[in-house]
């Protein structure tokens, strides 16, 4: 715990260490890593590194090299941050949105998506990823039977983040119009995240993203949504099973998962530096 107590000495937090819960949350979704870095050590695991928060639940002997394929420190997870933070030289905001790929936006900076069944979680998770620039609005078309958008948000210079229609409802149709347009033709895409409920684990729906990430041959990270609401043992337990899957039947599939919950946040920290890594933009300095 070398590491932690430099960057609590960084941040001069010694006085605010061992914060109650309950104010925790009523912050969360505005916490910047530095708030984050006052935890005591075990609710900062359980946030920041959930998975590794989940090992403490195993049976001994599991093999856990998987929860730590990018390990990143708690600096670089500090610092992949301003990316996320916008300024008046780092603008963060929507682009705009596409009914086809067509009418796509060209842009050039890398570029990384998110897809998933309607209601897993996603404009959640999207909103918190953006939670430290509130003005960025994150559009939601839920009114069955609507057209779906792709929307495009760009951060900054450095990369952009594309909602993608979530599939269900109106899936076959959004998925070969602009899901699997998409994803086979654009050059700048970096890796995409195919967002599952942590609860009910993979639908047919999810099987036939993953079917098409594979014909594709593209690079893809599995996110697991809703942790909050699944018991721990359950959760583990569907996290395992998932990660065998991923390993031996989901080629193109990073090895590591990322649970995620946007209402308390677990997972969001990681996750925000995974994204700064994967687009090019952030060599890990520390790990
Ligand atoms: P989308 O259709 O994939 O964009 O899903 P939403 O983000 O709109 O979420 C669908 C429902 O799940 C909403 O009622 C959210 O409040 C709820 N939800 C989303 N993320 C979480 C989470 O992390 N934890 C819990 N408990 N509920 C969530």
């Amino acid at each position: 715990m070398h590491q932690l107590q430099r960057m609590r000495r960084l941040v001069g937090a010694n006085c605010l260490l061992r914060r109650c819960s309950a104010t925790w949350r009523s912050s969360t979704k505005n916490a910047s890593f530095s708030e984050v870095l006052q935890l005591e050590d075990k609710k900062l695991t359980g946030l920041v590194f959930p998975l590794q928060g989940l090992e403490k639940y195993l049976t001994p002997g599991v093999n856990t090299a998987s929860f730590r394929t990018f390990n990143p420190s708690l600096d670089d997870i500090h610092r992949a941050e301003a990316l996320f933070k916008p300024s008046s030289k780092h603008v963060i905001d929507y682009f705009s949105s596409a009914v086809r790929m067509d009418h796509a936006p060209q842009l050039s900076q890398p570029e990384v998506c998110f897809v998933g069944r309607s209601n897993v979680g996603k404009s959640s998770l999207i909103k918190a990823l953006f939670s430290l620039a509130p003005e960025v609005e994150v559009r939601v078309s839920k009114t069955p039977g609507h057209t779906k958008k792709m929307n495009f948000f760009k951060v900054g210079k450095y990369f952009t983040l594309v909602d993608m229609p979530g599939y269900g409802y109106r899936a076959p149709q959004d998925f070969a119009d602009m899901v699997e347009a998409y994803l086979q033709e654009r050059r700048n895409l970096k890796r995409t995240f195919l967002l599952v409920d942590s609860l009910v684990g993979f639908q047919k729906a999810d099987h036939i993203a993953i079917e098409m990430l594979k014909e594709f041959g593209i690079p893809y990270a599995l996110v697991l949504t809703k942790i909050d609401k699944v018991p721990k043992g359950l959760l583990v337990k569907n996290v395992l099973e998932i990660q065998d899957f991923a390993e031996k039947r989901m080629h193109g599939c990073f090895p590591q998962l990322f649970p995620v919950s946007s209402i308390e946040y677990s997972g969001i920290h990681l996750l925000r530096c995974f994204v700064a890594h994967v687009t090019g933009n952030f060599p890990l300095m520390n790990s």
